[in-house]
């Protein structure tokens, strides 16, 4: 297996089934309180015990997150969930059996034994499974619950390849293990199951429409789709009233029938371009053609809303990387994995939004 150190953090490229007897040290450094960021479907996660209030510490540390916005726990079995929690209501057991492993995490009470450093302050716990091999490995060589935050700084669009983190965290933590892409693209789904019926509190890989066909009458949480900056003490998930997501150029979402968008965005162009400023499109496959010469970048397709969720972050980081000062995205309808996405891309720009 290939292994490079990088200011300090060391790099495990774990491509096969062998290498995935290397993650043994992985668990051990978790044991002895260090920081590893392993890979998982959505994106790459920043592990720590999260038993241990040192170790979560030094999750907000290296992320440099407010110790107010709570830590995901990770688990690699159902049943690990139960020194965590106080209860597990019925409606949480269907639908871990439905989507466990996977992208949804779920808000339980939490036991006196988890470290408040960990819950944020809470007296809840958000617990998932993630459903990816590496992941799972990793957690089972802990042989600990891994509170696992997205491995990027805070505010900045969430990682997800190895190099991603690399370029946030290098320097910062004993270890990345590097499993290539993730898949989903965009964080789980964080659904609270203490209050009835059960609500989302942030949007994700699971969606609204699967977690109907188990639980009919879950709600969303206004906030996570409102087309303005939540107010202060409405946001029920600490995590989305900071800003978040944000590349160094500054993003414009234009919202509205994607033949509108598309005449804005090239006028929008036309106008940053005039000033000399380094401007983008973030288009959609079916849009694409409709900017002639200018600069334009396809993040998927309309048609597929998974795959623009899988390559949202991935181009944000690479705008900045190339120096690109204003971003012109698409907005796209907000069912399916489409209210993800369009939850992140506000964030992304701060709220501006130009509506056609
Ligand atoms: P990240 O760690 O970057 O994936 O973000 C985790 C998200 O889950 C943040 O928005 C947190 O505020 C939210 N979260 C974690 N634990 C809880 C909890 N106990 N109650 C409500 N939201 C939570
Ligand atoms: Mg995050």
């Amino acid at each position: 297996m290939e292994v490079e150190v990088i200011k300090g953090t060391k790099v495990l490229k774990v491509r096969n089934k062998e290498d995935l007897e290397a993650l043994e040290e992985a668990g051990e450094l978790i044991r002895r309180g260090e920081l590893v960021a392993f890979p998982t479907e959505t994106v790459y996660g920043l592990g720590g015990n999260a038993l241990d209030p040192e170790a979560a510490g030094k999750i907000y540390a290296a992320k440099g997150r407010p110790s107010d916005n709570p830590l995901i726990v990770h688990v690699a079995q159902p049943e690990e969930i139960k020194p965590l929690v106080r209860e597990v209501p019925e409606v949480a057991e269907r639908l871990m059996e439905r989507f466990w492993p996977g992208p949804l995490t779920l808000v339980f009470p939490a036991r006196p034994e988890v470290p408040r450093r960990t819950t944020g302050g809470l007296d809840t716990v958000a617990i998932r499974l993630p459903a990816h091999p590496v992941a799972l490995a990793f957690i089972a060589a802990a042989r600990r619950p891994i509170a696992g935050p997205s491995a990027n700084l805070s505010g900045r669009p969430s990682p997800t390849t190895a190099e991603h983190v690399i370029a946030d965290l290098a320097g910062r933590i004993a270890m990345i293990i590097d499993a290539g892409h993730t898949g989903v693209g965009v964080e789980s789904t964080v659904l609270d199951v203490t209050v009835s019926p059960p609500q989302i509190l942030r949007p994700g890989g699971i969606t609204l429409e699967e977690l109907r066909q188990v639980v009919p009458d879950v709600t969303v949480d206004p906030t996570t789709v409102q087309d303005t900056p939540p107010a202060v003490g409405r946001v029920r998930a600490p995590g989305m009233k900071y800003k978040h997501y944000a590349p160094q150029g500054e993003v414009i979402v234009v919202e509205g029938a994607p033949e509108r968008i598309a005449a804005r965005i090239a006028a929008l162009y036309d106008g940053y371009a005039a000033q000399g400023k380094k401007v983008v499109i973030m288009a959609t496959c079916e849009t694409a053609s409709a900017y002639g010469e200018r600069r334009t970048a396809v993040v998927g397709a309309r048609a597929d809303l998974g795959s623009i969720a899988a390559n949202l972050f991935d181009f944000l980081r690479r705008f900045d990387e190339e120096g690109v000062e204003v971003i012109l995205a698409e907005g796209v309808e907000m069912v399916g994995l489409g209210l993800t996405v369009m939850n992140r891309l506000r964030k992304a720009a701060g709220y501006h939004i130009i509506k056609v």
